[in-house]
């Protein structure tokens, strides 16, 4: 979506005087404020006409508006700078029409936060999943005070500085004339009580720590990093608000022998020289059970082999991932006497080394035929 012009916005010509900016941002922005006009979009339309008011009442933005429109080379201002950081100033801009934000009635319910509980999970639990039981750190309501964090058999007070309501106003003086700011109330900090005998159990907080069990699922086919909602099971409500959410978030263990891509799971597969040229069937571990797979003669080391559908059953359930096996050709270490000579004798017949790599093997091999050693 292309960005629209500053002036086009705000309803103005280019060389709009500074007053006739001011007149236009009020108007608009209280034709388009989201608490009066309901209309969808209306909220977007508000944003954009503080937008360009910021820059336009602005000399300095201005004037590299008017020079480099949208597209200033010089980062920080425009879309992003009202968007991040600069909000600070659109909330000042709101309260001097409006009489302050919309902040909540210290009262009314809210629902509790989320919380967070990372999970460490075996390999093959990940891919089959697993009925268990997690505890968990939570936050209750204190039992001693019912959450009210005053001493049994008292009540906590009415804030007199702010008389209940969390907020107080401030008059603050601007060039746009005398401007009302709410601000939380520093006396109770916005909870527009005060709690003079606190309670012996919670000190006064009103909540206890606690640890809780729950009966989770490992869903199927979970992989690292992915995350469980368990609806409700976050921290408890305020005022009688709805309880938050807890995520689950696994990390899953290494496995001694496969590793696993999304799906599918990788097995390196040793075979021994005589085994990867000859050829052979042999028995492979999956995490369903052993499966017989046929080596082909000549295989190379890095072959790759796939064994359908004995990866992970996709945890949304597309499917099921393969496993692949990549075989490695292991070269032996210790040989008796024996065996070397097999080997030279082997090289002897094959000879098949090409001429440019220069063989001092095959050196060795061609003067102990021809009897010079
Ligand atoms: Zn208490
Ligand atoms: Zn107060």
């Amino acid at each position: 979506m292309s960005k629209r012009d500053y002036y086009e916005v705000l309803g103005l010509a280019k060389g709009a005087s500074k007053d006739e900016i001011k007149k236009a941002y009020r108007k608009l922005s209280k034709q388009y404020h989201p608490d009066i006009n309901k209309e969808p979009g209306a909220d977007e339309k508000f944003k954009e006409i503080a937008e360009a008011y910021e820059v336009l009442s602005d000399d300095q933005k201005r004037a590299r508006y008017d020079q480099f429109g949208h597209e200033d080379p010089q980062a920080g201002f425009g879309g992003g700078g009202f968007g991040g950081g600069g909000f600070g100033g659109f909330e000042d801009i709101f309260s001097s029409f409006f009489g302050g934000g919309r902040r909540q009635d210290p009262n009314a319910p809210r629902k509790g936060d989320d919380l967070q509980f990372r999970m460490t999970v075996d390999f093959e639990e990940a891919i089959f999943g697993k009925e268990t039981e997690i505890e968990i750190p939570q936050e209750e309501e204190c039992g001693t005070c019912n959450g009210t964090g005053a001493k049994p058999g008292t009540t906590p007070q009415t804030c007199s500085h702010c008389n209940g309501s969390g907020e107080i106003n401030q008059a603050v003086d601007t060039p746009f004339g005398r401007m009302v700011n709410r601000r939380t109330c520093p006396s109770c900090r916005g909870a527009g009580k005060i709690i003079v005998d606190k309670c012996p159990t919670c000190r006064g907080a009103g909540k206890v720590q606690k640890t809780k069990k729950i009966k989770i699922n490992i869903p199927a086919g979970v992989d690292d990093g992915q995350q469980l909602r368990v609806s409700g099971q976050g921290e408890p409500g305020i005022n009688g608000g709805p309880a938050g959410d807890l995520y689950i978030v696994f990390s899953v263990r290494n496995h001694e022998l496969f590793e696993r891509d999304g799906d599918d799971i990788y097995y390196e597969l040793k075979l021994t020289f005589p085994q990867a040229a000859l050829g052979d069937e042999i028995e492979v571990p999956t995490v369903h059970g052993k499966v017989k797979l046929k080596i082909p003669a000549g295989t190379q080391s890095g072959a790759q082999f796939r064994i359908k559908d004995k990866g992970v059953k996709n945890v949304h359930g597309y499917g099921m991932g393969h496993q692949y096996v990549i075989v490695k050709v292991v070269t032996p270490t210790k040989l008796t006497e024996k065996q070397k000579q097999l080997l030279r004798d082997f090289a002897e017949l094959s000879g098949d080394i090409p001429e440019e790599q220069g063989s001092s093997l095959f050196d060795k091999i061609k003067k102990t035929f021809k009897g010079e050693s």
